[in-house]
């Protein structure tokens, strides 16, 4: 994709503090960190997102998000760490490349997550864990 950022960043072609890099994936920090140390996990290859990721690349998905996490949250002496991944420009996300944000946090660090939560009825979430159940078990 010529016109993309991050495989702009993947071909080396912008500058980025790259913090890991294999044969197919690329972490590099975030140039707007909601804190210190949050780092982008992106695949090489220019997929959109989550539901273009290939099995190959799903598969090593879980293990590299945890090294990274690892070395973020003691690289930056965090409390905890939140990983995030919009999908979808209704989800936030703003480029269309797949990645993953991985935020280090902090006691107190302000940052308020999952805004709006809602209340439903046990009726509600039994019809939705009900049209879940029927997609995924055609
Ligand atoms: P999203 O809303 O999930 O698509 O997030 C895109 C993220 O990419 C934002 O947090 C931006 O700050 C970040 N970003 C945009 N351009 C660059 C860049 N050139 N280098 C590093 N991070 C970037
Ligand atoms: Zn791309």
């Amino acid at each position: 994709m010529l016109d993309c950022i991050f495989c702009k960043i993947v071909r080396k072609e912008i500058p980025a503090e790259i913090v890991y890099e294999t044969e197919h994936w690329l972490a590099f920090l975030d140039i707007k960190p909601v804190n210190p140390g949050h780092t982008l996990l992106v695949p090489k290859t220019h997929f959109e997102n989550l539901f273009d990721l290939p099995a190959e690349r799903l598969a090593e998905f879980g293990g590299v998000a945890q090294k990274l996490a690892r070395a973020v949250k003691m690289a930056t002496n965090a409390a905890g760490l939140n990983l995030g991944m919009n999908n979808g420009r209704s989800a936030g996300q703003l480029i269309d490349h797949a990645h993953l944000h991985l935020i280090p946090r902090f006691e107190n660090d302000g940052h308020r997550h999952w805004h709006g939560q809602t209340t439903p009825t046990k009726n509600e979430l039994m019809e939705m864990k009900e049209k879940i159940l029927a997609v995924l078990s055609e």
